[in-house]
């Protein structure tokens, strides 16, 4: 089952978030073609239960819990009656008040707007407090990071939030463990290849997702979403993926080894 990755819906977007925005009349060709062709977007969270007597099923995610999903997404989303799903960085949203933490690099959505698109049916997920890269952390921090940015959510939405997707897109044992324990079912990473249906068993933390980025013309999109051959740029992301964690881990290690010297 295709899980899509969306970050900001923006015309403009800052340079931060740039390459991974979709520009709006975009976002609105894709979910068209989603209607025309008979997809049912589902819950992140369906997936583990196989999604079972959904016709195409396909899961649209957005990460961070920008102000743009709520005004340029959520208006598309609601037209063609699409479920999706929001994993939120509960410290970066903009009212988040003494809760603040992290700097998010684009606004972000308020609690009203969090709870307005809960309200219309769409998932919210956790991602984090104040988006870390987690197998940095030591395991009380990383903890914290995970049952926070969780109660919080469950708290001003008064739902059960049992899903997230991991900052930066990966994880490691130690954190999927940490996940686990948090109380969380199901995780979802990127990995640019659609998500076996139903997941294997010990395959519900790592859940690959496809990312959707500025460049993703609407020919590759209906690739992507049809399950067919999925393009070299998507293999050629998976492997960029891989080689920024492999990077980011030595920089790691030399940071730590220069503290230590
Ligand atoms: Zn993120």
């Amino acid at each position: 089952m295709p899980v899509l990755m969306y970050h900001s819906i923006a015309d403009r977007p800052p340079r931060a978030t740039a390459g991974l925005a979709v520009r709006p009349a975009a976002f609105a060709d894709q979910m068209a073609l989603l209607a025309d062709e008979g997809f049912t977007p589902v819950p992140f969270s369906a997936l583990a239960g196989g999604a079972a007597g959904v016709r195409r099923p396909i899961a649209l995610t957005f990460d961070d819990g920008y102000a743009d999903f709520h005004a340029a997404a959520l208006p598309v989303l609601e037209r063609h009656g699409f479920a999706a799903t929001v994993f939120v960085t509960t410290g970066w949203l903009a009212d988040a008040g003494p809760d603040a933490a992290g700097r998010p690099p684009t606004a972000m959505m308020a609690w009203s707007q969090v709870r307005e698109s809960a309200a219309s049916g769409i998932e919210i997920g956790a991602h984090s407090h104040g988006h870390p890269q987690l197998d940095q952390l030591p395991d009380p921090a990383l903890a914290d990071e995970l049952t926070r940015s969780r109660g919080l959510l469950e708290d001003r939405l008064g739902t059960a939030v049992t899903t997230m997707a991991y900052p930066y897109g990966y994880s490691s044992a130690r954190v999927r463990r940490a996940v686990r324990a948090a109380g969380y079912d199901s995780a979802c990473a990127v990995a640019n290849r659609l998500a076996p249906l139903p997941p294997a068993a010990d395959g519900t933390l790592t859940v690959p997702r496809l990312t959707v980025r500025a460049s993703t013309t609407l020919a590759t999109f209906a690739r992507i979403a049809g399950g067919r051959r999925i393009p070299l740029i998507f293999l050629r992301d998976r492997a960029l993926t891989k080689g920024y964690a492999a990077v980011r881990r030595t920089r790691h290690g030399l940071r730590r080894v220069s503290r230590h010297g």
